[in-house]
């Protein structure tokens, strides 16, 4: 029986009420005075429900489905500006008892190196990382009590805390790590991480139960009622997201956004940030052994749904996709990116940007351009890269960054925070043609800060920042 507001996964994820939105929106897919009916709704910028989200997603006609890329675009011009926030995944061991059939990691793979870093060689890679310009991370771990145990975790986030080389500092670790108990929820809250994300792979139950036909992970329940334990623990801010490919989109979209409804209606906050994984090519992985792999058009289409319906989700793409993906995916909703990612254990430190070694990588990675390059193309595209972690220091997490939202503030605190922050980017850490291209930019976008007082401190501490005289400003 589908109930958003129960904490059993089997009736938030009611298979039945995904099966019927799937056959209604397959009924109304050109049905235009219904999409109209959903179109307007979605103007309103209030969101969408799964059912009426679902509908959009399979619209098959053209004029309607050009509206629907339109009001995605808008929406996040609306929410986001043209801020993109920045940040990099860091592996910390690959080590892992689950045997997902998508993941290298998988335990039966005898033949992958088998690494986890100490923390000296966190160390190592923090630093790589911060003179890279970094200043947001997401921890990587395969799961695994024994070699990765959660006190390893907590002392690899306060190792990163800790580091302060140079200009450089890590001031928000995200965190994905396999499903775990309250207890240890609690803890990473302690240690001050700031989003715990963690992937569904597939809402389908029975699909998920084959994927993972070993291990903890193999717990579909345990799996999926993960974020309830999250948020018990305290923990505001959450990420979801679906490994693409692995099962039909269409299922995993209205999941996705039934999962969104359940933390709303239960916690009275959504998702903070949604991921759209696709699976990729890996060492012992061949993604088309998986039959539901999406073109890059429907992988558009669902972004831009994904925008419609959850406007005050963030929305993160990795390096798993190409130049060319990222680029439309930004338009239509993305908030987030990684930049001179590597996703092997130990892969930043002790290379140079052309050396990528793929020896314990989790999957091909398709953007490899360094940070300085993809944030020189980002600002060439009109966007504003951003190393803000504000929120998260200011408290602002879970509803309370949602009213903030909400109260239309947005350009008077993350647009001057995103131009700081870029400026120090600049001074530390930029090339000179990316230099020269950001404070043109900067300059640019300093009238775009509505409030007069705001932009007068703006100015000011940019001022500063470019003088030495002070730095790590935010509103
Ligand atoms: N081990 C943790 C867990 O079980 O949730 C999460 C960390 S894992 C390093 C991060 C994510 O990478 C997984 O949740 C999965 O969606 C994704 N992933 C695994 N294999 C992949 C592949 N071949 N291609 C793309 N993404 C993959």
């Amino acid at each position: 029986m589908y109930d958003p507001k129960s904490l059993k996964a089997e009736e938030f994820i009611d298979n039945e009420e995904i099966l019927e939105t799937l056959a209604y929106a397959e009924k109304n897919k050109d049905n235009a005075e219904l999409i109209d009916e959903i179109l307007e709704k979605a103007e309103k910028r209030k969101g969408l429900s799964h059912r009426d989200a679902a509908v959009l997603l399979d619209c098959t006609l053209e004029d309607r489905n050009q509206r629907i890329y339109e009001l995605a675009k808008q929406i996040k011009k609306d929410f986001y500006g043209n801020r993109i926030v920045m940040f990099a995944p860091l592996y910390l061991s690959n080590y892992c008892i689950n045997s997902c059939v998508y993941c290298p990691y998988h335990r039966q793979n005898q033949h992958i190196p088998r690494k986890k870093l100490t923390q000296e060689e966190i160390k190592a890679e923090v630093i790589a990382l911060q003179d890279m310009g970094h200043k947001r991370l997401a921890l990587e771990t395969g799961e695994d009590p024994v070699n990765n145990p959660i006190e390893y975790v907590l002392e690899s986030i306060k190792t990163i805390y800790g580091i302060k080389h140079k200009n450089g500092a890590i001031r928000r670790v995200n965190v994905n790590i396999a499903a775990t108990t309250v207890e240890n929820y609690r803890k990473l809250k302690e240690a001050g991480i700031g989003t715990y994300i963690l992937f569904q792979e597939t809402y389908h139950k029975e699909s998920y139960e084959k994927l993972h036909p070993a291990g903890p992970k193999h717990n579909y329940a345990y799996h999926t009622e993960a974020m309830d334990r999250a948020m018990e623990g305290g923990i505001d801010d959450v990420g979801l997201g679906v490994l693409f490919g692995l099962e039909l989109y269409r299922y995993e979209f209205a999941g996705l956004l039934m999962h969104a409804e359940h933390l709303e209606a239960v916690h009275g906050v959504g998702p903070h940030t949604i991921s759209v994984p696709r699976v990729k090519k890996a060492d012992d992985i061949d993604p088309t052994a998986f039959d539901n792999g999406i073109s890059d058009e429907i992988f558009a289409k669902l972004i831009a749904c994904i925008r419609i319906a959850v406007p005050y989700t963030g929305m993160i793409i990795s390096t798993r996709e190409s130049e060319a993906v990222r680029a439309r995916a930004l338009s239509l909703g993305i908030s987030q990116i990684s930049g001179g990612s590597r996703t092997s254990v130990g892969g930043y430190a002790g290379y140079t940007p052309d050396e990528r070694p793929h020896d314990t990588e989790q999957f091909d990675v398709s953007d490899q351009r360094s940070l300085d390059e993809v944030v020189n193309w980002l600002m060439k595209l009109g966007y504003i890269p951003s190393f803000c972690t504000a929120c998260y220091r200011e408290g602002r997490t879970g509803d309370r960054f949602m009213s903030l939202c909400k109260n239309g503030q947005i350009q008077n605190c993350c647009h001057p925070n995103a131009l700081m922050t870029l400026k120090e980017y600049l001074m530390d850490y930029a090339s000179a043609d990316t230099a020269a291209v950001g404070n043109k930019l900067i300059e640019s976008e300093i009238p775009n800060v509505p409030n007069e007082k705001t932009r007068g401190i703006l100015i000011d501490n940019l001022n500063k920042i470019e003088q030495g005289s002070g730095r790590d400003f935010r509103f």
